[in-house]
């Protein structure tokens, strides 16, 4: 099959036409789930039993006639800190590494009752902490596109996977532009939903206020299909909103005339690459060949979003991670002479540097005499990006940006540099500060054939429109190219 039709609609009618069995495609991305991880390292587990004894008894059904479900056989990966009954959720982390909840993620509980089939858990930043997936514990993940190249991170395994055709669709989580990173620099769509929208029951938390749970696809209709059976309020996530659940795959219309999207010019020239500018300049001209009207936009404290993000994300995830002592979760340090040396040496030995730079930073932010001038200061910015984004809403319906400076960098180039590393969620963190629903959307390749990601944010709770927005410039401009690691074959070819 062509990577370019591998998606939730054509499995779909593949299986209800009896081209292929509902068996034969959980076998089918299985098989590239083993096949390429040597390559790739997408997947930390994958669920070869499991899998298929699912796959069975949906077929079952179907056969008994209860058919319907919206992803019946749909491969699902997920990220390994989002919990699934019966796997790991090493969260990337050895502090985690032996641990398997005991109960699954609501997300995941609604996907599989929808039918789709869980094949696996992706690799990822150690607690979702990263942007290249190179601070695993289980290590770096690579870019199916050029294998010298880091995926994007936090969750990069989940976002090779989908890109190179393992699976159609895949679950990460965003905290500060985990998945729509990953999305641009892999060639694929990723959506973070309003924070509310998707309960984050079973998502391992990093920083609360900031956590998402959020959505892969190789397009903006099989993303709107999993969102539309995800989201909506669960009692077991106080966070979650009541808010009505629209008919997501109806909004795609592509439509789009009369939209006004809104671009920051003053945040697109400093440090940003000069193929990702051009491609970003093509995608405005072609929004605007769309029937958008293109206006400028201000966000005066975005220039901030690095300092306030860094401060919050690291002072609740200082908190956060206090719960891994080695007494109620996963791995324990052995041979401690005493319970203080237990919880030291365990936490000394079960996190990574970059954890280890987070919960460091965390405590220090908060701490009686910094906490005014850090942790509360970041607070109050936080309150006036949120104010600029309302301002900028009373002008425009969509916020136009690269979804990252560069296209996918080096193994290696930036992992003793944590601030240029931290630099590459510039764009994509200020969405989870304000909890505003953002996309990334392929808009080409770079000159040296590396795909760039075009972000749009809406205002709260428009999902809708900002995937018909994304949708009407994916139907005209589709990525034509494949990576180079694909489990499938080219449609050109
Ligand atoms: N790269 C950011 C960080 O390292 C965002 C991570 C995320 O969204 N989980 O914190």
């Amino acid at each position: 099959m062509p990577l370019s039709e591998y998606n939730v609609e054509s499995i779909r009618s593949r299986i209800a036409s009896g081209e292929e069995s509902l068996r034969d495609t959980v076998n089918r991305s299985l098989d590239a789930a083993e096949r390429l991880n040597e390559k790739l390292n997408a997947f930390l587990e994958i669920d070869r039993k499991g899998a298929l004894a699912r796959a069975e008894e949906l077929s079952a059904n179907q056969q008994a006639g209860e058919s319907g479900l919206p992803l019946a056989g749909v491969p699902l990966a997920v990220k390994d800190n989002i919990c699934v009954r019966g796997l790991q959720a090493s969260c990337g982390s050895r502090i985690l590494g032996p641990y398997h909840p005991p109960y699954s993620a609501t997300v995941v509980e609604r996907l599989q009752a929808a039918g789709a089939v869980v094949v696996g858990k992706t690799n990822l930043d150690e607690f979702a902490m990263g942007s290249s997936n190179e601070n695993s514990a289980f290590g770096v993940v690579r870019n199916p596109w050029d294998t010298e190249r880091v995926p994007g991170g936090s969750s990069g395994g989940s976002a090779a996977a989908v890109a190179a055709g393992i699976v159609p669709v895949a679950l990460g989580s965003e905290t500060g532009g985990s998945v729509r990173q990953p999305a641009a620099l892999c060639g694929i769509v990723g959506l973070k939903p309003t924070y509310g929208r998707l309960s984050r029951y079973g998502l391992v938390a990093f920083a609360s206020s900031l956590d998402h749970i959020s959505i892969f696809g190789r397009n903006v209709r099989d993303v709107a299909e999993v969102l539309q059976v995800a989201a909506g309020r669960d009692p077991l996530d106080a966070t979650s909103a009541d808010v009505d659940v629209p008919d997501y795959k109806a909004a795609l219309t592509t439509d789009i005339k009369g939209v006004r999207i809104g671009v920051p010019r003053a945040l697109l020239s400093e440090g940003l690459d000069a193929d990702v500018s051009e491609r970003i300049e093509a995608a405005i001209e072609a929004y605007r060949e769309l029937g958008a009207e293109v206006i400028d936009i201000e966000l005066p404290h975005a220039k901030y979003c690095i300092a306030v993000y860094y401060v919050i994300a690291t002072a609740e995830a200082s908190s956060n991670l206090a719960r891994f002592d080695g007494v109620r979760y996963g791995f324990r340090a052995e041979e401690a002479k005493n319970l203080r040396e237990m919880y030291r040496r365990t936490r000394d030995e079960g996190f990574g540097a970059e954890v280890k730079r987070r919960i460091m930073l965390g405590t220090f932010v908060l701490s009686s005499g910094y906490y005014d001038a850090y942790y509360r200061k970041a607070q109050q910015v936080r309150t006036l990006l949120k104010i600029d984004f309302e301002h900028a809403f009373g002008v425009c319906d969509a916020i136009l940006t690269p979804t990252t400076p560069t296209p996918a960098f080096l193994i290696g180039e930036k992992v003793d540099d944590p601030l240029s590393m931290y630099l590459n969620d510039i764009y994509t963190c200020t969405a989870n500060l304000v909890g505003v629903p953002g996309i990334s959307v392929p808009c080409g390749l770079s000159k040296d054939g590396l795909p760039v990601g075009l972000q749009l944010m809406s205002r709260h709770w428009d999902e809708a429109g900002l995937l018909n927005l994304a949708h009407a410039y994916e139907s005209k401009h589709p990525l034509l190219e494949r990576p180079r690691v694909s489990a499938l074959s080219d449609s050109t070819s």
